[in-house]
């Protein structure tokens, strides 16, 4: 199965996305782990990616689309089942990755949504930030990736809502009660 984990930032994506990986095995990635990872190797790639990212901006989708794509061919073993994390953030990059897993004989299966205030989401980001030492933990950078997250990636939301793969999760509450719920909607895809 592909499963995209879908919501704001802090809106607990990593955190559910290691829980799905311990219980289905798929593959893992986080679009915003592979930028940091750049980063602090200080690759070529690193740099352009911080210039957006401590802006609170997006990776421009072509740039993105490649790094996923070889992200994918690098790791074969994803062709089992993958779990994206932060990937597609625009319109641009739902087409590609509809793309990106045809030509490898897949589909994607199921968008699991985390909704979340926004309220929680910008209390959730400002403690992460006393710890993180990511440079868009802040809060101008927060309200400026709120304010990306709304007019860019939120509209995927009834892109997927209308080929029925949309399946919102509370995402309040404890780990283990939100993934609970997870569990019961990827349940009821697997068996379609
Ligand atoms: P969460 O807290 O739920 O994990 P997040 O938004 O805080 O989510 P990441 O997903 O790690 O954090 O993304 C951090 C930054 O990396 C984004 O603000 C953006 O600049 C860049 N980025 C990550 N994924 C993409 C993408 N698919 N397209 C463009 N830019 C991206
Ligand atoms: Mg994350």
């Amino acid at each position: 199965m592909n499963i995209v984990i879908f919501g704001a930032p802090g809106s607990g994506k990593g955190t559910q996305s290691a829980l799905l990986i311990e219980e289905y095995g798929y593959y893992h990635i986080s679009t915003g782990d592979v930028l940091r990872a750049q980063i602090a190797q200080g690759t070529e790639l690193g740099k352009i990616a911080d210039s957006y990212i401590s802006k609170g901006q997006l990776i421009p989708d072509e740039l993105m689309i490649d790094i996923l794509d070889d992200v994918l061919s690098a790791h074969p073993e994803s062709a089992k089942g993958v779990v994206f994390d932060g990937f597609p953030r625009t319109i641009h990059q739902a087409d590609a990755l509809d793309v990106l897993l045809e030509k490898r004989g897949g589909k994607l299966d199921i968008v699991v949504g985390l909704e979340v205030e926004e309220e929680e989401l910008i209390e959730r980001l400002i403690n992460r930030g006393k710890t993180s030492g990511r440079s868009d933990d802040n809060m101008e950078t927060i309200k400026k990736r709120l304010d990306v997250y709304n007019n860019q990636t939120n509209p995927l939301r009834d892109h997927y809502m209308e080929q029925g793969k949309y399946e919102a999760v509370h995402g309040m509450g404890s780990i283990e009660d939100i993934f609970a719920n997870i569990k019961s909607v990827v349940e009821k895809h697997r068996s379609l």
